[in-house]
């Protein structure tokens, strides 16, 4: 072999080294990465009264951070409201099934809201944990409650509204409830409220009464207790 040859060859070989080593540390940075967003997602319980804006909430956050949060979708057995979509918002279901598939130890929680059941499947929770998502859980009291003896280890939060007037104000001028399911729906309001009180249920309180305001809370708290995070938001 001449030493022209000898040279090219070695340089060849190098080089496929480098390109080897370069894409292996490329792998193990990734794999970390991905390691490190998912130990550090904490499923999101929010809470808070009906008609206090937690669905509005979510839609801002979730417009922002596109990837990062899977909505765990509920099953319940209410009929579906003007642009609800079936397997988007919940499963709509009826209450025989539930209870069928609650008996047959299907959901991690349920509850009786308004007349009506709502739970979280397992398969939901799953659903979104698989594609490595933040889990958020859209819950009312009970669920919450029930949700603190699992072991999801998760973030709870309740939405305030600024008054009952206010929330009866809302839920009215959403146009989604009769008259008699908006009292329903405001008697639980008050319970919720009583329960919002007591003392390390929820990491974090956030009244809203200025939408904006009340966003810039939600962000916040969440980019400090899931630091992941500040890599996930959409540009
Ligand atoms: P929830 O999901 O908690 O039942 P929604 O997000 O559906 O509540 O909000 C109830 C109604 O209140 C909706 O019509 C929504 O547009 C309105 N709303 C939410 N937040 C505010 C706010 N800060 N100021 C005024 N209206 C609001
Ligand atoms: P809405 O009928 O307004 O969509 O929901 C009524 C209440 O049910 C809200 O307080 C909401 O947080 C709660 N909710 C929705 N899904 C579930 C669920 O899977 N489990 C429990 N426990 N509550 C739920």
């Amino acid at each position: 072999m001449s030493c022209q040859r000898i040279i090219l060859f070695a340089l060849h070989y190098s080089v496929a080294h480098i390109r080897y080593f370069i894409s292996s540390v490329k792998s193990i940075l990734h794999s970390e990465s991905a390691l490190v967003t998912n130990m550090a997602a904490r499923p999101v319980v929010i809470s808070g009264p009906s008609g206090s804006g937690k669905s509005t909430l979510l839609k801002i956050l979730f417009g922002k951070f596109k990837n990062a949060f899977g909505f765990s979708v509920s099953h319940t057995s209410r009929s579906p409201r003007a642009g609800e979509e079936n397997g988007v918002h919940y499963h709509f279901s009826t209450k025989e099934d539930m209870r069928r598939e609650i008996n047959e130890g299907r959901f991690v929680e349920h509850a009786e809201f308004s007349g009506n059941i709502y739970g979280t499947s397992k398969r939901a929770i799953k659903y979104v944990m698989d594609k490595k998502q933040i889990c958020v859980l859209d819950l009312e009291e009970q669920g919450v409650r029930n949700i603190k003896e699992t072991d999801l280890n998760a973030l709870y939060i309740f939405i305030k509204p600024p008054s009952l007037e206010v929330l009866r104000q809302r839920l009215g001028g959403r146009g989604t409830e009769t008259k008699e399911s908006l009292e329903k729906r405001m008697d639980t309001a008050m319970s919720a409220i009583k329960f919002s009180e007591a003392r390390g249920i929820y990491d974090i309180v956030i009244i809203n009464d200025d939408l904006d305001k009340a966003y810039e809370e939600l962000e916040s708290f969440l980019l400090t207790e899931i630091p992941s995070l500040k890599n996930l938001q959409s540009q």
